[in-house]
């Protein structure tokens, strides 16, 4: 019998998979009708997330800042953060703002309530929505900045009233744009009006323009998020984030609106459990172009599976994308070796370990570097790595091909435009997984097959 490995011991994060917690929140703001995202911090970050973001998306993204100078780290930002709302609100004319905090206004503990209390002293007569959310990033990832700021504007403009049995509050998490626009569509077909929260699929994938539009049209209106508490029930895609994280808890809490916890919609479970959802809240059986689209899925499983049968992965990103993915992967063949995620919410191998088709030796590493993911890789060796551009060096030092998907996928066009979610989405994803597997499978033959 071998000796055990020995576990590696890191003194710093190499190369981490994630990125960091106000970029996530950023994004979130972006979703939202007029809103400007506004760092309070220094310049870099958000050249530093503008960078991030626009090589995913390919649009033009305005993030303002609170701009720290040396005096601002040493004494406080308020002086900043006022000229810097004021220049905002003189330039953009927004409907709302999104503040979030970055590590140096964190760490020098800037009391942003204090903050606003003061800017809304002196300036009685301006009536835009200041939301806040605390994201220092050295305690969190970009999905976490996400949800908290998804929560944030749950918890800081969202109101109760009368029942509207006709609208749900769709919080999504972090998925494409044109995942957006298909989740609408699903729900449309139950006669369901959503409000998803936030609908970045206007704003971070609209059409050409003319001329600069310093906001872009589209976004949930803050009307919408204002009838958040009125509505008939929430759905959140997360099985990682604690309740206390999260928008649908805190309506459940708040306004009596029942929160729908589940899975990212990839996969025919996953979904079939999603329009369930979406049956139940609206009381409609699903319907019959659904039901065929499920029906074409099953069929390209069938044709699909001699090219995936005793196939490996290893999948790495975001948390919930990964069991979102493994889930998938389990469902078709695909043995997962290896699921990593740079998130460390506690519950990424629990939520991973709970898939009941999950087989064989599945490695999970939570709170992972691309270190620890190559090593892992290395001794794995699957036939395919699922996940984000960042994985492309390990991908090429260990000839894997790679699938993209994920956060952020910058070396392909395009990123806005895959479809992940519902039997249509997974129809894609599934496509794109097989034809990697065929061509790379052609590539290595030295025949050169036309048929495969
Ligand atoms: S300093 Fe913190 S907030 Fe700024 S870019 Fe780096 S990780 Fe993000």
């Amino acid at each position: 019998m071998s000796a055990p490995k020995p576990t590696p011991v890191f003194s710093a994060t190499t190369n981490a998979c994630k990125a960091c917690t106000p970029l996530g929140a950023c994004l979130a703001f972006r979703g939202v009708e007029g809103c400007v995202p506004f760092l309070h911090g220094s310049q870099g970050c958000s050249t530093y997330i503008r960078r991030y973001m626009i090589g995913h998306y390919r649009e033009p993204i305005d993030i303002a800042s609170s701009n720290f100078s040396e005096s601002s780290a040493i004494f406080g930002g308020g002086e900043n953060f006022c000229t810097g709302i004021e220049n905002v609100i003189a330039q953009y004319d927004p409907s709302v703002i999104g503040v979030a905090t970055t590590c140096l206004a964190e760490t020098i503990g800037d009391d942003m309530n204090l903050m606003m209390h003061e800017y809304r002293a002196a300036h009685p007569d301006t009536s835009v929505p200041i939301v806040h959310v605390s994201t220092p990033s050295y305690t969190g990832t970009h999905a976490e900045g996400f949800h908290a700021a998804v929560r944030a504007l749950a918890d800081q403009l969202a109101e109760g009233g009368p029942r509207e049995p006709r609208c749900v509050n769709l919080m999504p998490g972090m998925v494409s744009p044109a995942d957006i626009r298909h989740l609408r569509e699903l729900c449309e077909v139950f006669d369901i009006q959503p409000t998803i929260l936030p609908d970045y699929s206007d704003t971070l994938d609209g059409g050409s323009w003319r001329e600069y539009h310093r906001i872009p049209e589209g976004g949930t209106s803050l009307a919408a998020i204002r009838a958040m508490g009125r509505a008939a029930g929430s759905i959140e895609f997360t099985s990682v984030c604690d309740e206390s994280a999260t928008a649908a808890p805190l309506l459940s809490e708040r306004f009596d609106v029942t929160a729908h916890r589940l899975d990212l919609p990839i996969g025919i479970d996953a979904t079939d459990q999603f329009c369930q959802t979406l049956s139940q809240i609206s009381g409609r059986a699903t319907p019959k172009r659904l039901a065929a689209e499920r029906a074409r899925l099953i069929d390209a499983y069938i044709d699909g599976h001699k090219y995936l049968s005793g196939t490996t992965a290893a999948l790495y990103g975001e948390e919930d994308l990964v069991v979102g993915l493994t889930r998938f992967c389990c469902e078709i063949g695909i043995t997962p070796v290896l699921c990593a995620s740079g998130g460390n919410s506690g519950n990424f191998e629990t939520s991973i370990r709970h898939i009941s088709e999950l087989t064989g030796n599945t490695q999970v590493i939570a709170n992972a570097d691309f270190a620890e993911i190559e090593a892992a890789i290395t001794d794995n060796k699957p036939d395919l790595m699922i996940g984000y551009t960042r994985g492309y060096a390990v991908s090429r030092r260990l000839d894997i091909p790679l699938v993209r998907v994920g956060f952020p996928v910058s070396d392909r066009i395009g990123a806005a435009r895959l479809l992940h979610v519902g039997y249509r989405g997974t129809q894609q994803l599934f496509d794109r997984i097989v034809n990697t597997l065929i061509e790379a499978k052609q590539d290595a033959s030295p025949v050169g097959y036309m048929t495969m």
